[in-house]
């Protein structure tokens, strides 16, 4: 039993429509995969068609834009929300106002690049980012290699589009604690992403991840390929005492990121079953409508 439960399409920032990406990971030899795009739910409809189709199981999620505004720094984390009803109107104004904060700050960076000799027009960026519902920097870097300013996505975030680099611009994130009450109340079940994955400090510590326990949080994605074989373990320990569903999954992004295949991390068949378990049990309580688990 092979379970993927983090890719992106085109929806947001990964290079595969969503039903390519369904059969794609069918292809793959996966029985379980997750469709996570940032930020919204506009990908799920073709994704369960598409998993009628070749017959695998579809769990519906996203990555929730999110800051943790307790901890020194307000680290950005992302957060996977599992089956949620997305017509929850909490739910759907928060992700409105990410989308839009994505949507608001192209001009900013298309005008800090433009302030270092680079020309990138706002329909270059959206010939880049076609129908995605949301807009990010990988779209701005996809553009850049068009005009052929860049090789690839890695060099556009190296040059010019990673935090510190000249045409960073933020954006807005939702409240971390917030975010985990509007998934549960929605009947989803909330699993931080890669939570070492992109600073070095080892940040949220057990005790910070003990304190989201309380405010809802259900795992942890601890085998990620932006985790240190150190970080996985100490991760590993850490949702055992816990008590957190510990996942692995491929964050695969298509063309869009390198050494992501579909597959190339995996959760364990029994870490879903309990993630599921939770989510059913969220579901029953919220008294929504949920979206369930999509099965051949
Ligand atoms: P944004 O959503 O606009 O904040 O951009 C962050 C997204 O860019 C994340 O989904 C990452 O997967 C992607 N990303 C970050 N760094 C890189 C990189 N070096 N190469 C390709 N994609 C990246
Ligand atoms: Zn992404
Ligand atoms: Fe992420
Ligand atoms: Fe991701």
């Amino acid at each position: 039993m092979r379970i993927d439960l983090h890719t992106h399409s085109h929806v947001s920032d990964g290079t595969d429509a969503p039903q390519d990406l369904v059969r794609l990971a069918a292809q793959a030899g996966l029985d379980v995969v997750a469709l996570t795009d940032h930020d919204t739910a506009a990908g799920w409809a073709p994704a369960v068609e598409a998993a009628h189709e070749v017959g695998i199981t579809l769990v519906r999620g996203m990555e929730i834009s999110t800051r943790h505004h307790d901890l020194p720094g307000r680290p950005g984390v992302h957060l996977l929300a599992y089956l949620p009803d997305p017509t929850y109107p909490p739910l759907v104004e928060e992700l409105g106002r990410i989308l839009d904060g994505r949507q608001g700050r192209v001009p900013a960076m298309l005008e800090l690049l433009r302030e270092h000799g680079i020309e990138v027009s706002a329909e270059d960026v959206l010939a880049a980012s076609g129908d995605a519902a949301a807009t990010g920097r990988p779209h701005i870097a996809d553009a850049l290699v068009t005009l052929g300013v860049v090789r690839d996505r890695g060099e556009a975030f190296e040059r010019f589009l990673s935090a510190g680099r000249p045409a960073y611009v933020g954006r807005y994130a939702a409240p971390l604690t917030d975010m985990l009450r509007t998934v549960t109340a929605a009947g989803g079940v909330s699993v931080i992403a890669h939570p070492w994955g992109r600073s070095r400090v080892e940040r949220p510590d057990e005790a910070d991840l003990a304190h989201l326990v309380e405010h809802g949080l259900a795992g942890i994605e601890v085998d990620h390929q932006d985790h240190s074989p150190q970080a996985r373990d100490r991760l590993r320990a850490i949702g055992g005492n816990l008590g957190l569903v510990v996942t692995g999954a491929s964050d695969y992004h298509g063309a869009g990121k390198i050494d992501h295949d579909l597959g190339c991390q995996t959760t364990a068949p029994e870490e879903l079953e309990r993630l599921l378990d939770l989510a059913a049990a969220a579901a029953e309580a919220s008294g929504r409508t949920t979206p369930g688990v999509v099965r051949p």
